[in-house]
């Protein structure tokens, strides 16, 4: 039996985890890889998933990071199933179409730069085609009912407690030939006891092997209490300088957590009269998902929804869903608190906003999730004195705030306290889905605590796990190699073009005067460029 690492090793994004046994192909989640170019590549590299050799694939919940190459896998031939819980079919009808229209966006954008530029056109990595067609392979399962997708795989579905319909896997495999059962847990993204909308996650049986998530293993997050006062300060100092509150959000639970937030701040009077705009269509159709599966929520929320509330809702909030309504918030003078997607400020409206508010002393930027390496929402919680967003750069005089208190991820001691409850001394555990820091304290930690193997897999590596009386994990090293920009070639083809430069100029300066101001303008500019990427280095 064979597991190969597709994504999430050593990186947060692009789950998906490639398992080969009794002649069968199968992944547990099949994620888009974001945060800058150098992972974003790996999205293209079809060749590793062989999409029409995978049999079918298990989806632990409906994020972006977990599912969106799904349209890419049906894209290149995948004819099986996928198998998730009833509300993440709900989720992915509006999660993949909404990301089949954002690659679609973003490759017309490219080939309108291309055309005028005279290269190549390209092709969005799948179409709304594409994400339609993968609508028709959802299987929709309940919680806790095992079901068997191959013979001798047996699955079930268990509540993480992360975002609405996310599940764990527990998972036991019959290889050929062998006379006991392999256990596995997969915990997909683990969630928080006493989260604000989801129940604590559930506890699985003993296992095997363990692939556990690792986002926060070497940070804890702050209670409830103070995450709510530092939402009200953030909000009281913008509304005193009659400025906006911006708050880059995912579109899928973090939206709702923070409405849910801001509803309970209203109802102990600490929320000021101002308009609260929901800028988001995704968010708009997340939300009303929420509203169809309050048995999916914990006994708090379903206890306001009995006595009459609504917790997704608020007097003063406003949907903006076409972009005229949303480049209308732009005009609106005065305070306001602004809740738009992307989360980490890489792509959609948000940019919009931080584009016409970070410059702005008073305005207030609040990041509520993880912020990846690479994006524009790591390079300000980072502490970025300018960023540049759409082509622009743009000084941030704006307060930052980073609240780690609405996360959906458990931090170290949930995961600790949660791993503790199932390990036994022959566990295996892998740690995926997170970077190398907080991967090596948490390995330190649980070795330490538990005293088992702790293996943290690199991007494609491949492991063989074998069950012969005891376990054995034997790792082929990636095969990618390492990777080094070459500093050496790259600038000595830029000084070979300023050498050039300096040649061509000598015949320009005999030209006309309104092309040598023409040319020095382009210069000017050139030098803007640079001095803007050594003050970002
Ligand atoms: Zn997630
Ligand atoms: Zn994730």
């Amino acid at each position: 039996m064979k597991i190969q690492f597709l994504g999430a090793a050593q990186t947060v994004t692009g789950s998906c985890h490639m398992i080969e046994v009794n002649g069968k192909r199968f992944a547990v989640d099949c994620g888009m890889h974001q945060g800058g170019s150098a992972i974003e590549s790996r999205n293209e590299n079809v060749e590793a998933y062989r999409p029409e050799e995978v049999d079918f694939f298990l989806i632990t919940h409906a994020h972006i990071d977990h599912t969106g190459l799904l349209p890419m896998m049906v894209k290149h031939g995948f004819k099986g199933e996928i198998y998730c819980t009833v509300p993440t079919v709900d989720l992915l009808e509006v999660m993949l179409q909404d990301s089949a229209h954002i690659q679609e966006m973003e490759a017309s954008f490219k080939n309108t730069k291309n055309s005028r530029k005279g290269l190549e056109q390209v092709e969005p990595l799948y179409t709304m085609d594409d994400a339609l067609a993968t609508l028709k392979h959802l299987r929709g399962m309940e919680y806790d009912r095992m079901f068997e997708p191959a013979p001798g795989i047996k699955v079930v579905f268990r509540d993480a407690g992360h975002i609405l319909g996310s599940s764990f896997l527990e998972m036991q495999i019959m290889e050929e030939g062998k006379d006991k059962p392999v256990r596995f847990v997969f915990s997909g993204d683990l969630g928080r006891p006493d989260s604000l909308l989801m129940s604590d996650p559930d506890i699985p049986g003993e296992t095997d092997y363990l692939f556990v998530e690792s986002t926060y293993g070497n940070r804890n997050h702050k209670d409830e209490g103070s995450t709510l006062d530092e939402l009200a300060e953030a909000i009281s100092y913008s509304y005193r300088h009659g400025e906006k509150v911006i708050i880059p959000a995912f579109a899928l639970e973090r939206t709702q957590a923070i409405l849910y937030s801001l509803n309970q701040l209203r109802r102990e009077g600490r929320l000021p009269d101002i308009p609260v705009f929901l800028d988001s269509p995704l968010a708009i159709r997340t939300t009303e998902i929420f509203r169809k599966y309050p048995d999916y929520q914990d006994e708090e929320t379903q206890a306001l929804i009995a006595a009459g509330d609504d917790p997704l809702d608020l007097p003063n909030l406003r949907y903006t869903l076409s972009t005229a309504e949303s480049q209308n918030i732009n005009s609106y003078s005065g305070s306001a608190i602004v809740i738009s997607a992307s989360g980490m400020a890489n792509a959609g409206r948000i940019r919009h906003h931080l584009k016409h508010n970070l410059w702005r002393a008073g305005a207030s930027v609040v990041f509520v999730g993880y912020q990846a390496i690479g994006t524009p929402g790591r390079k300000i919680v980072d502490g970025a004195k300018s960023i540049r967003i759409m082509g622009e750069d743009i000084t941030i005089n704006a307060k930052i705030w980073t609240i780690g208190g609405f996360s959906s991820h458990a931090g170290q001691s949930e995961i600790m306290d949660w791993v503790g409850e199932f390990v036994k001394p022959h566990t295996k555990v892998f740690l995926i889905h997170g970077e190398e820091k907080a991967q090596e304290d948490l390995a330190a930690l649980i070795k330490q605590k538990f005293a088992v193997d702790v293996f943290i897999p690199e991007y494609l590596e491949e492991t063989t796990l074998e069950v012969d009386g005891k376990l054995v994990v034997e790792t082929l090293p990636a095969p990618e190699t390492v990777h080094r920009v070459d500093w050496e070639l790259l600038l000595s083809d830029t000084e070979s073009k300023m050498a050039l430069l300096r040649r061509k100029l000598e015949e320009v300066s005999r030209r006309s005067w309104p092309e040598q101001v023409d040319a020095r303008d382009r210069i000017v500019e050139l030098n803007g460029e640079l001095l803007a990427l050594l003050s970002q280095l």
